[in-house]
């Protein structure tokens, strides 16, 4: 068994829908396909929510038809018989309906994961019908049946394999397809695996079913040495290990889900990240497997405050640490980076939704300055600690203001704090120093 992943742009075109076609009919191993929405689709109904909240009956019917229409044209240019295109159509639009109706009810804490997760409901609708109407012979599957996950950090693959395993026993296939994103939480309401959670449902799935491998499905040809957004030159990197695709996912490589490894580390699961628009090509795979070791590449995570506390009073006295991790703990707030001096600590958070709580608290026994809009660069390899030439990065130092470095929490990671409106010279500056100086190739 395989799992295949399809994101936003493999899944966002009539076009590119063919394409995923003809990589699933290009070998006959049994598969879970897992799709997301249309690209932009999502985005859509973050907007159509901020309506419903508004209760912006206008804005909502207006969203509502422009997503109807979108999935229309994509059947009229899909499906060539009339009544199979017909039907289909009344499909969608009565999908649309039920979002009407939820969109009219009471805001309850479930309604946005209810709405967001629509997108991969109607284009899994769509596809599942086009392949069985083109012979490829299909099962839908509601992954609202079987993707139980406690909270993101937690999934359920017990009770997964378990659901899982007794719908496929009834549900004979070889090819499955379903949609990512969506889950049930442990209060058996519908959440979301957070922006970008289909890598994370595919290695889920995985897990379940002791997949062979997980396949990665997206619109470039693996994961990349540097973040080809901001910077040029960029190449894919062939392999990785689980530590650092764990560890560049986290920090900010926008192809990886964060959490899309830690399912299937413990099983062994390889997991390949390949281009729908060249096949061909021969991408990244991750496993435990060190091939290389040294610099691999560099990340960058966004919306970053750093917070510094300072007190007069000893503050690495003993038990000091302790109280002010305890607030920190209170507040279920994880924090990235971290360093000391005497008489201060920095610290990173990236989710501030307790912030205002957690500065109290800190306040009543130290100075506490809040600074927002960093960003945390982090450079990754195994054992990249133990290569020299990783120290040319520090060489940073002399062109950006840094604010903190992180250098010996791990082997296979550096990370360095800047201001987000320095990340892209910051990005461009550690590429052409580690990546691209004549001494780069002997790293
Ligand atoms: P999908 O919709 O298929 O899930 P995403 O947009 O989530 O695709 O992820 C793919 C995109 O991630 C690429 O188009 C690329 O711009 C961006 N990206 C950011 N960092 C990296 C990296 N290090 N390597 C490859 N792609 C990256
Ligand atoms: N459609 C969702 C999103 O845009 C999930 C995903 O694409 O992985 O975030
Ligand atoms: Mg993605």
């Amino acid at each position: 068994m395989k799992i295949l992943k399809f994101g936003g742009t493999s899944v966002g075109s009539v076009e590119n829908l063919q394409k995923v076609k003809e990589i699933l009919t290009s070998d006959q191993d049994q598969k879970i396909v897992v799709c997301s929405a249309m690209s932009g689709v999502t985005d859509q109904l973050v907007t159509l929510l901020e309506y419903i909240k508004l209760k912006d009956a206008e804005a909502i019917t207006r969203s509502l038809h422009r997503l109807e229409s979108k999935h229309h044209d994509v059947i009229d240019q899909l499906i060539e018989a009339t009544d199979l295109r017909n039907d289909l159509k009344e499909g969608v639009s009565q999908l649309i309906t039920e979002m009407l109706e939820v969109s009219n009810q009471a805001f309850e804490e479930s309604t946005e994961a209810i709405i967001v997760t629509y997108g991969e409901t109607l284009l899994t609708y769509i596809f599942s019908n086009f392949l069985n109407a083109t012979g490829v012979t299909n099962v839908l599957l509601d992954a609202k049946e079987f993707m139980y996950v406690d909270t993101v950090d937690n999934p359920n693959i017990k009770k997964v394999a378990e659901k899982l395993e007794v719908i496929i026993g009834q549900n004979p296939a070889s090819i499955y397809i379903t949609q990512g994103f969506v889950c049930k939480d442990h209060l058996e309401a519908i959440a979301t695996l957070k922006r970008g959670g289909s890598d994370y449902t595919a290695t889920i799935i995985g897990a379940a079913l002791n997949a062979d491998e997980v396949q990665i499905w997206t619109d470039i040809d693996g994961l990349h040495n540097n973040d080809p957004r901001y910077v040029e030159g960029t190449h894919p990197i062939a392999h990785l290990t689980y530590n650092e695709a764990a560890e560049l996912a986290y920090f900010g490589a926008k192809i990886l889900h964060p959490q899309t490894v830690s399912p299937v580390v413990d099983k062994d699961i390889p997991v390949l990240l390949k281009n729908t628009f060249d096949p061909a090509a021969t991408g990244t795979v991750i496993s435990n497997k060190v091939h290389k070791k040294g610099l691999k590449a560099i990340s960058a995570k966004d919306n970053i405050t750093a917070i510094k506390i300072k007190s007069n009073r000893m503050l690495m006295a003993h038990g000091y640490l302790r109280k002010i991790f305890e607030v920190f703990d209170h507040y279920k707030t994880s924090i990235d980076m971290i360093t000391t001096s005497e008489i201060a600590i920095s610290l990173t958070i990236d989710d501030t939704t307790h912030i205002e709580e957690i500065v109290k608290k800190i306040d009543a026994y130290a100075e506490v300055t809040v600074e927002e809009n960093h960003s945390i660069i982090c450079v990754v390899g195994e054992s990249l600690i133990n290569d020299k030439s990783s120290s040319r990065l520090f060489e940073i130092l002399n062109y950006i203001p840094v604010r903190m470095i992180s250098y010996g929490g791990s082997n296979n990671n550096i990370s360095i704090l800047v201001e987000t409106k320095d990340k892209i010279p910051t990005l461009r500056f550690l590429n052409e120093k580690l990546f691209e100086t004549s001494q780069a190739a002997t790293l």
